[in-house]
């Protein structure tokens, strides 16, 4: 079975959820399944599968993907933080997101320049997230090869919003 299948099969939708009005898509059971997490984590390396240097994950959920495609490539994970989780010297930048507004931070050093770096998460919602991750990626001095997402919701403008880059969802919901 496809990843899209099985992502179709096994998110959840819980309406009201963070906020009246919201219906959030939860992903952990696609993450709890064996097929389908191998599933998920190989299709969102495939197609940068020999272009790219390291994997970038956003936190929280960001991570498992990213940690998983990194060790399967036999590549680095890179981390993308919320704020006030990284010691030492940090980018960072604030975006809108679905539900307010946050900030995200990097560690640059240490970061090879240039490096091609594929960059995943869980949800393309607004576009908020990736897009202020491209922005500290590019910052640190890495180049962004593609951005990866298990799932993506469609209507909120997202890929608008991260126009001109390359963008992957495995499956796209309402
Ligand atoms: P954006 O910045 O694109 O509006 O929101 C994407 C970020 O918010 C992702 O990091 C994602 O984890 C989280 N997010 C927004 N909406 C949802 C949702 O419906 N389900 C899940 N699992 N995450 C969401």
């Amino acid at each position: 079975m496809t990843a899209q299948q099985q992502i179709h099969d096994l998110t959840a939708s819980v309406p009201g959820f963070p906020k009246p009005g919201i219906t959030f898509r939860d992903l952990t059971p696609v993450f709890a399944d064996p097929s389908a997490f191998r599933a998920v984590t190989d299709e969102l390396l495939a197609p940068f599968a020999g272009s790219i240097d390291a994997v970038a994950g956003v936190e929280a959920r960001g991570f498992l993907v990213a940690s998983a495609a990194a060790y399967a490539a036999g590549l680095g994970v890179i981390t993308i933080r919320k704020a006030g989780k990284l010691p030492g010297r940090v980018l960072a930048h604030s975006y809108d997101l679905e539900y307010g507004t946050a900030t995200l931070e990097i560690q640059p050093d240490g970061l090879a320049a240039g490096a091609r770096v594929l960059l995943l998460d869980d949800v393309l919602a607004t576009g908020g997230t990736l897009g202020a991750s491209c922005e500290l990626l590019e910052e640190a001095g890495c180049t962004v090869a593609g951005i990866g997402v298990v799932l993506e919701l469609e209507g909120l403008s997202g890929r608008a919003n991260l126009a001109g880059r390359t963008v992957h969802a495995l499956a796209a919901l309402p």
